[in-house]
Formats: structure tokens, C-alpha cells, sequence
């Protein structure tokens, strides 16, 4: 048996320092907002390379106190990427402004730049790319018409922790980026996290208020905020885990070379990094036509493999009311019906990623 991710493996591998951690804020008798989020923040922020981190409840909160803190609401329109997990639109939903969805570049899964402009309108105010699946949107281009434009871009980090663009880590390639902890992600919390990354003072600023109440200062309310905390027992874990990321991440790469080197299937497209660019490897999605059998065959064989994912925004019962037809995103629509994760994580063994290998190539004889 081969699992998709092994989420006790971490545990078992950083116990000791996990169990101390927990001990640490169990003794200190403090669980919100406190020590040890101040430190993740400075640690995290220092890792992207940004000024400010600001911890928060979950990623898809990130997204929408960014857009809240931006004043991005009713009336105004966001630009997002038509294949991606839901979270992306309903941050933009949340925040009362409309989701108008960019078709993604078959190969790389990622929004395509020269798609953008045709969807700027007088009412778009902001450009949400996705790095899916771990590797980075084209950001330079993105960040020109954004530019032209006078567009916020705000990162769907959610997938990327550790992924570099030209030098850059993921968070650090816009105005604003959000990331989520789930325990899935490269980063993982033993529970839900998320946390803002941005290099504007003002705005972290903001966040910190719309986090909390909308309180600076106890009972003392500003503005109508949210209640949106990193709790100190998470914020403790992630510090511990945060140290081994670039560690795990270069795991997840070596699977991921293996996996390029060594799948062989006939019609099957293997994901592609842009030039400039290191994928985070968060998942390792292929693409075939018969994707189902491909998928019930390793089934079979004991390999866990999920579907990322296998209905686009615009066709969930969720998004009936944008009304858009099948059809209307064809690219999405296809990928949604092809694409399948493969096994990825940094506690995958090379012998469990060989027999992946071995039984995709065999897979649909
Ligand atoms: C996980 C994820 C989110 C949301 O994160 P949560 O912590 O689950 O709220 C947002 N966007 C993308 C692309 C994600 O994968």
C-alpha cells in the first residue's frame, strides 16, 4: 500500500521536539495570540523574505482579510484562475466582490498572463493568482499588467510555501499573499492556520485589526472585524516545522525527479516548471484522457492517488448563481476531467515512488 500522504510520519520524525513545544505553551498558560505566534510571525516573514506576517485562523481567512484590508467589496471585481481549489473564489465572494475566473495553461496549470487583459474591466481592482500544485504563476507578466492597470496582486500562496520565481520565495511576489497551514500543506499546523505575508506596513496593519475584533487596544473596537487567530499551540508547532521545510521541500523535489525521469506513459503530460522557477512539489499532477482507468488501475496495485479537483469553481452548486455554463471554461472543464496526484510528500520512500513508476508505465495495457 502505497498512501497519497502519510501525515504521521512528520509527528514521528520531529516527536520529541513537538511534544516539547506542546509542553512549552501548556505550561505557560497562554493559547492566543501571544509569544509564540510573535516569533512564528518573525520567522515566517524572515523565510518569505517579507517585512510583515501577520498569523490568522486559516488560509481562506488570509485571503479575504486581504481583500478587506485592500477595500475590495461590493461592486468590484477580482481576477482569479478558473482551476483552483474553491477557497480562492470565496475569499473574493466573502469580501461581497465578484470572482471573474482566467483559463490556465495546460502544462503548467497556472493562470496564462495573456489571458488577463481581455478580463480587466473598469470594475477589477485586484489579480489572485494561484501557484497550484507548489510552482509559481508567470508573476512577472502578471505583475506588469497589474502594474498598467493600477491592480492589486494578491498571491493564493495556500499551495506554495518554500517555491521560488527568480529568486523569490512565493509570498513575497506581490502586494499581499495568503498561506494556509491545513496539516496536508508543506507547512502544516496539527490543526487549521493560516497567515498574511505582504511588505506594506499599512496594510499589516490593517490585518492585525481585522484579525481581532477590529481592536487594537482591549474593548476598544475601530472597526467591525472578524475573530481570526493562530493559536499559540499552533504557532509553536509551526515553528518547529517551519526549520525543516526547506529540508522537506528538497524531498518532495527528489520524488518529484523521479517521477519525470522515470514515468513513461503513452499520452500522459507530466506537470511542467517554467523557466525561473522551483515548485514547492506540493502535489505532482499528471494529466491523462483515461484518467479514470489510469486512477483505477493504481488502485488496484495499492496506490492512493485524489483529484485536484475534480469539479472547477463555476460548475459547483456553490457558484450557481454566476451562471456559467458548461462549457464556458473548457480548459478547467477538461483538466478537471484528466488531471490525477500522484503520490507526493516528504515522507515518501524512493522504493514507494519507484513502484509508482513502475505500475503508472504498466498501468493501461
Ligand atoms: C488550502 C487552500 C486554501 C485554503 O486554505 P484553508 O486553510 O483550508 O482555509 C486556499 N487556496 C488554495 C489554493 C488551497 O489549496
Amino acid at each position: 500500500m502505497v498512501p497519497f500522504l502519510d501525515l504521521k510520519a512528520p509527528y514521528l520524525e520531529l516527536k520529541d521536539e513537538l511534544d516539547a513545544a506542546y509542553r512549552r505553551v501548556m505550561e505557560s498558560g497562554w493559547f492566543i495570540t501571544g509569544r509564540e505566534v510573535e516569533a512564528f510571525e518573525a520567522e515566517f516573514a524572515a523565510f518569505c523574505g517579507t517585512k510583515h506576517c501577520i498569523g490568522v485562523g486559516n488560509g481562506l481567512d488570509a485571503l479575504h482579510l486581504i481583500l478587506r484590508a485592500m477595500e475590495i467589496g461590493p461592486g468590484d471585481e477580482v481576477i482569479v484562475a478558473s482551476n483552483t481549489y474553491i477557497a480562492t473564489w470565496l475569499a473574493v465572494s466573502y469580501a461581497g466582490a465578484t470572482p471573474v475566473p482566467v483559463e490556465p495553461d495546460e502544462a503548467t496549470h497556472n493562470m496564462r498572463p495573456e489571458l488577463i487583459e481581455a478580463a480587466i474591466t473598469p470594475a477589477t481592482r485586484a489579480i489572485m493568482p494561484v501557484h497550484l500544485y507548489g510552482q509559481p504563476a508567470d508573476m512577472d507578466p502578471i505583475l506588469d499588467i497589474a502594474r498598467r492597470h493600477g491592480l492589486k496582486v494578491i498571491e493564493d500562496s495556500a499551495q506554495a510555501h518554500g517555491a521560488t520565481y527568480r529568486g523569490k520565495r512565493a509570498g513575497n511576489l506581490g502586494d499581499a499573499a495568503g498561506f494556509s497551514f491545513y496539516p496536508g500543506k508543506n507547512l502544516g499546523a496539527l490543526g487549521d492556520g493560516g497567515a498574511v505575508t505582504t511588505n506594506d506596513g499599512a496594510l499589516a496593519d490593517k490585518i492585525r485589526l481585522l484579525r481581532s475584533y477590529g481592536s487594537k487596544v482591549r474593548y476598544c473596537h475601530e472597526v467591525q472585524g472578524f475573530n481570526s487567530r493562530l493559536d499559540e499551540l499552533q504557532a509553536a508547532f509551526l515553528r518547529v516545522k517551519l526549520a525543516r521545510l526547506d529540508a522537506w521541500n528538497e524531498r518532495r523535489k527528489a520524488i518529484a525527479k523521479l517521477y519525470l525521469e522515470g514515468i513513461r506513459l503513452d499520452r500522459l503530460r507530466l506537470p511542467r516548471v517554467i523557466d525561473g522557477a522551483e515548485s514547492a512539489w506540493h502535489l505532482f499532477a499528471v494529466c491523462h484522457h483515461e484518467r479514470d482507468r489510469l486512477q483505477g488501475a493504481l488502485k488496484e496495485a495499492g496506490i492512493e492517488t485524489l483529484i485536484h479537483y475534480p469539479v472547477p469553481p463555476h460548475r459547483q452548486d456553490a457558484y450557481r448563481a454566476v451562471q456559467l455554463p458548461q462549457g464556458s471554461l473548457p480548459v478547467a472543464e477538461r483538466l478537471a476531467q484528466q488531471v490525477l496526484s500522484l503520490p507526493m510528500g516528504p515522507h515518501l520512500s524512493a522504493a514507494d515512488a519507484e513502484r509508482v513508476i513502475a505500475v503508472v508505465n504498466e498501468a493501461l495495457r
